[in-house]
């Protein structure tokens, strides 16, 4: 933080409990099922749960798939058959299939909510059934007060609940990344010099994190409330940092871990010199078109307090209102931090409050969930995808001048269309 500048961190903040407009929790299925090759989700809800898998993993089709729903039918439904026995019975048609399988997740949904169907307790009596080849977890993805990321964090809340004790001193990295991303990480941190790095979610079922009171937690995702509630509850420790999101908040997320492993600054600032260096150039080449321009966050992804702050403090935007799902200044602090006092910083949404907030602040760039882009970009605004930030691999060094590009690519096509129509 510089000079003493005011920040967001004391900022007021505005809360709504309004209708909102985000995807559901399954979504999150689509990148963490590539993180865990020997995992299958099986989702217990509807027609539209199954649909939306499909629509969200690109239609596609696999020999052997590694998530599927469980639909819940009418008779279900009315509590005329036993949703238990039938969970039961196609766990076991699945897993005999289905050798390679080594967790199985049930993941809840809006129906199974509703009916109020235990899979906590259908978990706990398939993973007796089923030890010690599968371990069976339930969590929940339903979409009834939730947003798309907290699939995840619903998932790995319940892995960190299961994972083995340990007192041995290790980092653990919460929250999936893409693998490339990944090992570009894991690069930095052994080239730093940390010890003992594991992963959550970890990618084989044989090899668990283990977690106690000399378990460092850092995240890479601020979506992580839950779990970084559990492992805090195991007695884990975590790390406060900026998320490594941009030249500036990768150095602030690798000195954070360093500083606690006792590592200084100079050295990290040192081994890091030269994709420093590069990410700086990329970020100055891909945010030309950002510079001077003002941005808008609905509330979608829960990474708009960090991206807030890469696009204030390294691509010269300005932001008009930070709008999150949830506000959680244990996790995203040291980014309000990093954020000049001045924007609205608003939490949850009444949606037709916000887009009525938006058509009057008119920003250059509007980030917003899929369902509201269309009708913004209609009325002459010009908006980014909240999701695409998700798919994308945007974290870390290498990534920066793409993420600073996904931003400006919007502003572009704008003033090419403009320039078209002129
Ligand atoms: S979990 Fe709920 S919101 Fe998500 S697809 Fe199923 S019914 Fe729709």
């Amino acid at each position: 933080m510089t000079a003493q500048m005011p920040s967001c961190l004391d900022a007021p903040v505005l809360r709504e409990r309004g209708q909102h407009e985000v995807f559901c929790g399954l979504t999150s299925i689509i990148w963490l099922h590539r993180k865990m090759p020997d995992a299958f989700f099986l989702v217990i809800g509807s027609r539209t749960c199954a649909h939306l898998l499909q629509s969200a993993a690109g239609v596609m089709i696999f020999a052997e798939p590694r998530f599927g729903t469980a639909i819940l039918e009418e008779t279900d439904l009315a509590g005329l058959a036993d949703a238990q026995d039938e969970i039961d019975s196609q766990v076991t048609r699945l897993l005999s299939r289905r050798s390679d399988i080594r967790r199985l997740f049930l993941v809840g949904s809006c129906p199974s909510e509703v009916i109020k169907l235990d899979l906590e307790k259908a978990a706990e009596r398939l993973s007796l059934a089923h030890a010690p080849r599968v371990q069976v977890q339930a969590f929940s993805g339903s979409g009834i007060e939730t947003t798309f990321t907290q699939g995840e964090d619903a998932c790995l809340a319940t892995m960190a609940a299961h994972l083995p004790s340990s007192d041995a001193q290790s980092l653990l990295v919460v929250g999936a990344l893409p693998d490339v991303v990944q090992d570009q990480m894991l690069g930095l941190l052994d080239a730093i010099g940390i010890p003992n790095v594991t992963l959550l979610p970890n990618a084989n079922a044989d090899t668990p994190p283990g977690i106690g009171p000399n378990t460092h937690v850092a995240l890479v995702q601020p979506f992580m409330g839950d779990t970084a509630a559990e492992l805090t509850r195991r007695g884990a420790q975590m790390i406060p940092a900026p998320f490594p999101f941009g030249e500036a908040g990768t150095t602030a997320w690798l000195c954070a871990v360093a500083e606690r492993f006792g590592i200084s600054r100079d050295h990290v600032l040192s081994v890091t010199e030269a994709p420093r260096a590069r990410a700086r150039k990329a970020i100055a080449q891909a945010a030309e078109p950002l510079d001077g321009k003002s941005v808008f966050f609905f509330p979608d992804s829960q990474l708009e307090v960090p991206l807030a702050r890469f696009l204030t403090r390294e691509c010269g935007m300005r932001a008009v209102e930070i709008g999150t799902p949830f506000l959680h200044r244990g996790i995203v602090g040291s980014d309000l931090a990093e954020i000049a006092a001045g924007p609205t910083l608003s939490e949850g949404q009444d949606v037709d409050k916000q887009l009525d907030r938006a058509r009057a602040a008119r920003a250059d760039l509007t980030v917003c969930g899929l369902g509201l882009a269309n009708p913004l970009e209609a009325e002459g605004l010009t908006t980014k995808w909240a999701i695409e930030l998700v798919f994308t691999p945007v974290h870390f060094y290498e990534q920066a001048g793409d993420l600073a590009g996904l931003f400006a690519r919007p502003l572009r096509r704008r003033a090419l269309l403009q320039a078209g129509a002129a």
